[in-house]
């Protein structure tokens, strides 16, 4: 058995169950993916359409470009994602309204490919650059990876139809023009290579996979010309089997590596999934944000170096967050390692989650882990910078964010839980159901919990096999995490996968108790950027300290100044509370005095054991910048008397 899933490798270590197997329930994700269907992929369209980019396939039919063409070189990508965000959300709850909607704009699209399957809005035609004149930045083969991403989608969820076709012709044409009697250069933005793999899985047709291994194995030979920004922005300073760390442009680094492991899997290749593994585990460990965001830097949107993460200029960009949801995802799935469903969940609620307002109507291109000045509104009805990052935008002249946010949370259920021959592995943990087949024999377990507000999470068994194994993954933050099967004794089990000792029965639960009690953590003291802060974590939500509830905090505060994040101290050698649910900072607050310049001679005045205790509530970081414009910080300065060399909770 096997249901549709946006990665499904032929033969991996753990099989991924697809979005009819796990069902999301309302809580924390099923309310998101609601808000996907009701609110941002209308909200999409409607962008898509006003700013012309839909647009530029109708006018490719009706002679109006390059005249009429709206946006960037890869505006076309925009429509390929939001196809994928609807063919998952049909394929997940099916609605003939939004298939109608799905259908028309795949007719547009279908109607601008050309009689060889090229097709692009921003090459080719007369008063165009030719074809394929401008790999470096015109993004031809990355908008071909989106439509043939979105082509999958519909592929499995629904069949063949238009798009596939549309996806299928355009993959065809390009194993023809750079297959290695044609063009042996690569795009300067990967994103085709994972795609192309997907699709030889999708179709049983092995070409799809030699051309992404072709595209996976050319890189890193300098076919890109020399850039400003280095060949490292795109990857090709070196081969890929051969890097030792992810580098350069971070989007573009996490699909190459997504599409090496594609790669690697099918082809058995362990030299390459090894040498990707061990770069993603070298880049979780030195060069990704506490919130799971990749991409320090907002120069060429890129790794910064090795511990260089400062906060309050974190580029982590959401499709950057995106990305790496998708390769260790895939790096799950090759190599059953916990890790990466850590950094998965990690990613999902401190990026993905973040990237998002309450309303479904704004995003974050950018997320910065420190907002010094309260962001300006953006203006209504209008595209804002990326880089913009105190309040979220409705939509951006570079919009790639939104569109990718709709297809992860559309498809996110395939993200819950594996199978392989032994059992079934939770990896991730929502409100649902999960129904699949072991061995050709049926299991169905209901999951009830209210995470990650609270640890609790309990997994029922409605129908089960004889013998079967049931693993659940306990999380690297889950120190004294427990476990029982209804009526036995608890046990204690550790961060990592945990395997229930004996197969549950019809009528069964287990109960996971996770700590999500709010904790403190602190960073490695080569992060320079933090060092003399601490931050505060409760289950997988990193929180954030936010001017609404400083000021609040400080009632008699009759100065702008006192409601700003900077006037604050924490006092980790004080507990972390809880009042009515609400996580309590302890500090110590101070009034930052101006001086001509900010470097005297002295150590300067800081709060100290004299200064009164307060309590100031956190929000979790995903919530930041829903109340209006604010100042917002992740780490928080410590009081200098509390930094003390293994100081804990
Ligand atoms: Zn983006």
């Amino acid at each position: 058995m096997s249901t549709p899933a946006p990665v499904m490798p032929d033969h991996p270590r753990l099989r991924p169950l697809g979005i009819h197997e796990v069902t999301l329930a309302p809580g924390f994700w099923g309310d998101r993916q609601q808000l996907n269907a009701e609110e941002i992929i209308p909200h999409v369209e409607h962008w898509l359409e006003r700013q012309g980019w839909a647009g530029n396939f109708d006018l490719a039919m009706t002679g109006g470009l390059p005249e009429g063409r709206s946006g960037r070189e890869f505006a076309d990508s925009e429509i390929y994602k939001l196809l994928e965000g609807m063919a998952w959300e049909l394929g997940r709850r099916p609605n003939p309204e939004l298939e109608e909607r799905f259908a028309r704009l795949s007719r547009r699209v279908a109607s601008a490919q050309e009689a060889d399957g090229y097709l692009s809005t921003a090459f080719g035609r007369p008063g165009q650059r030719p074809r394929y004149s401008d790999l470096e930045w015109g993004h031809e083969l990355y908008c071909y990876g989106h439509l043939i991403q979105a082509g999958v989608a519909r592929l499995r969820t629904y069949g063949e139809d238009l798009l596939v076709r549309t996806a299928v012709a355009a993959a065809d044409h390009v194993c023809r023009e750079f297959g290695d009697e044609g063009d042996t250069r690569v795009c300067g933005h990967p994103e085709i290579e994972t795609a192309l793999a997907e699709l030889a899985r999708a179709t049983g047709r092995p070409k799809y996979l030699q051309q992404a291994k072709k595209f996976v194995e050319r890189r890193g030979h300098g076919s890109l010309r020399k850039i400003f920004l280095g060949q490292e922005y795109f990857q090709d300073d070196t081969p890929v089997r051969a890097a030792e760390t992810l580098r350069g442009h971070a989007v573009r680094a996490l699909y190459l590596s997504a599409g090496a492991v594609d790669v690697a899997m099918d082809t058995d290749d362990d030299g390459l999934l090894t040498a990707a593994a061990q770069q993603v585990r070298r880049t979780l460990a030195r060069r990704t944000y506490i919130t799971g965001g990749m991409g320090a830097q907002h120069e060429g949107e890129s790794f910064g170096a090795d511990f260089a993460l400062p906060p309050d200029r974190s580029y982590s960009e959401t499709c950057a967050g995106i990305a790496s949801v998708q390769l260790n995802h895939r790096l799950l799935l090759a190599t059953g390692d916990p890790l990466h469903a850590d950094a998965v969940e990690r990613t999902l609620f401190n990026v993905v989650a973040a990237a998002v307002a309450e309303d479904g109507h704004s995003f974050f291109y950018t997320n910065t882990l420190h907002q010094r000045e309260a962001g300006r509104r953006p203006p209504a009805g209008e595209a804002s910078p990326r880089a913009a990052s105190g309040m979220r935008a409705p939509w951006f002249d570079v919009s790639c964010c939104p569109t990718n946010v709709t297809r992860t949370l559309a498809s996110l259920a395939a993200y819950v839980a594996t199978a392989d021959d032994q059992g079934l592995q939770i990896h991730q943990y929502a409100q649902g159901t999960i129904a699949t087949e072991l061995n050709g024999e049926p299991l169905r377990l209901l999951v009830e919990t209210e995470y990650p507000h609270h640890g609790n999470i309990q997994v029922r068994v409605e129908q089960a096999p004889q013998t079967w194994t049931l693993s659940m993954r306990i999380p690297n933050w889950a120190d004294g995490a427990r476990a029982w099967i209804t009526g036995e004794a608890p046990q204690m089990v550790e961060p990592g996968m945990f395997e229930l000792p004996r197969p549950l029965r019809v009528g069964e639960a287990v109960t996971l108790d996770l700590p999500v009690a709010p904790r403190w953590s602190w960073a490695d003291p080569r992060v320079d950027a933090v060092r003399g802060h601490v931050a505060v974590e409760c289950g997988p939500l990193v929180m954030a300290l936010e001017s609404p509830d400083v000021a609040a905090a400080a009632p008699d505060a009759v100065e702008a100044a006192d409601a700003d994040v900077a006037t604050v101290r924490a006092d980790p050698r004080h507990p972390l509370t809880l009042t009515e649910g609400q996580v309590m900072l302890p500090v110590r607050r101070h009034r930052n005095s101006e001086s001509q310049w900010p470097f005297p001679p002295r150590r300067p005045q800081e709060p100290d054991d004299e200064t009164p205790l307060a309590h100031v509530p956190m929000i979790p970081y995903h919530r930041w910048a829903n109340r209006g414009p604010s100042t917002m910080r992740v780490w928080i300065p410590e009081v200098p008397a509390a930094i003390q060399p293994g100081t804990s909770r």
